[in-house]
């Protein structure tokens, strides 16, 4: 039996693996930080036999309520990632398996790999408005990548996507794939409609050199880089630095910050109700933006999310209220979880990748409503 992690994302330190029914296992730091949650692993053994797994030592982790009522991600061709039950005691998350096969995935949410994150760039540039550029360069000299699509034009609101500033959030950039796939769909009405309007600035990854790290939260350097927007560098948080400087550009009219939660089993979004500059205007544009969704999809919903910030106390290090009090536009953080959608349960899958790709595409439809009220 071999438990092997040497491969991009990878993450997890044996503790003990010699007995099938006791494997013990801890989840490796985010480097020079102390945020550990994602993990990435391929079992190797004897099929057909129980295998009994602890992943330890989770009251430290960056959220221990991430762990009630999660069921691991597993996969045997990397294709398919369906769900293991798992219990959770409050620092250990016990889970058994019978691999039908030889070598096993498992994971914390279905990988986005780099190789893939290629592929979305390159298939999308062939679309014959839409242009790949690379922006910079990380701390681990990978490329900071933005796509414009769209023609630039009198009157054509900017908006902006970026998604997997936290690299473990993998769903994020599942849901930019969605959101392009639509975007680019020379037969969809929904993305034409929207092109004549707006030109779009995508971010897919804005963080490539922890998701290849197979960090949960942090850049090369350890960085929290939604805690940077106020006063980023090209020395810690070149990632931020850079698209701020584009964004600072172009201008804002809308800005959506994809993201997964570890603990919240519902999509949500989070707003700029507490940013100084928060009024009438931008009240009823988010109000206009949540109802469409509500109407678009029931993989969305209003009840369940953070707690609001109280007028003035928004954190203005944070990209989505940052931007909103920069350019007093429409800025929301877009949640998805980590678990499953709590009111559309899907006991085998929970939530997917299949299901963030819809939701993509669905969020696309909410932004054509409110594109004529941004300013
Ligand atoms: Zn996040």
């Amino acid at each position: 039996m071999n438990i092997f992690s040497n491969f991009e994302s990878g993450n997890i330190d044996v503790v003990k693996a010699d007995q099938p029914g006791d494997i013990q296992l801890r989840i490796k730091k985010d480097n020079q930080s102390d945020f550990y949650q994602w993990f990435h692993f391929r079992l190797e053994t004897q099929a057909q036999v129980e295998h009994g797994f602890e992943l330890q030592d989770l009251a430290k982790s960056a959220y221990p309520e991430g762990w009630k009522d999660y069921d691991v991600v597993a996969s045997y061709d990397r294709e398919e990632w369906f769900r293991i039950p798992a219990e959770f005691d409050g620092d250990t998350l016990r889970f058994k398996v019978i691999p039908e096969q030889r070598s096993m995935y498992f994971a914390y949410f279905a990988p986005y790999s780099y190789d893939r994150h290629l592929d979305l760039l390159h298939q999308a540039q062939m679309n014959f408005n839409c242009e790949l550029e690379t922006l910079g360069s990380t701390l681990d000299n990978n490329d900071i990548s933005l796509l414009t699509v769209g023609e630039p034009g009198e009157g054509k609101k900017k908006i902006w996507i970026i998604a997997r500033q936290h690299p473990g959030e993998t769903m994020a950039e599942w849901f930019m794939e969605g959101l392009l796939q639509r975007l680019l769909d020379e037969t969809d009405t929904v993305g034409r409609a929207l092109l004549e309007r707006a030109v779009f600035y995508i971010v897919p990854n804005m963080n490539p050199d922890g998701s290849i790290r197979g960090h949960l939260r942090t850049n090369a350097a350890g960085i929290n880089l939604n805690r940077e927007w106020l006063t980023p560098s090209m020395e810690k948080s070149p990632e931020v630095f850079l698209v701020r400087e584009r964004m600072l550009e172009t201008g804002v009219d809308m800005f959506l910050d994809i993201h997964g939660d570890e603990a919240i089993p519902y999509n949500f979004v989070a707003g700029c109700e507490g940013i100084p500059s928060y009024d009438e205007r931008h009240a009823t544009l988010e109000h206009n933006f949540k109802q469409a969704l509500l109407t678009i999809t029931p993989e969305f919903q209003d009840d369940y999310g953070y707690d609001k910030d109280a007028p003035g106390e928004a954190n203005l290090s944070m990209g989505t209220a940052w931007v909103g009090e920069q350019f007093k536009c429409l800025a929301y953080t877009v949640e998805m979880p980590f678990k499953d959608h709590n009111l559309q349960p899907d006991a085998f899958y929970g939530w997917s990748p299949e299901r963030s790709l819809a939701f993509g595409q669905d969020m696309l439809a909410a932004v054509r409503v409110v594109v004529d009220q941004l300013r």
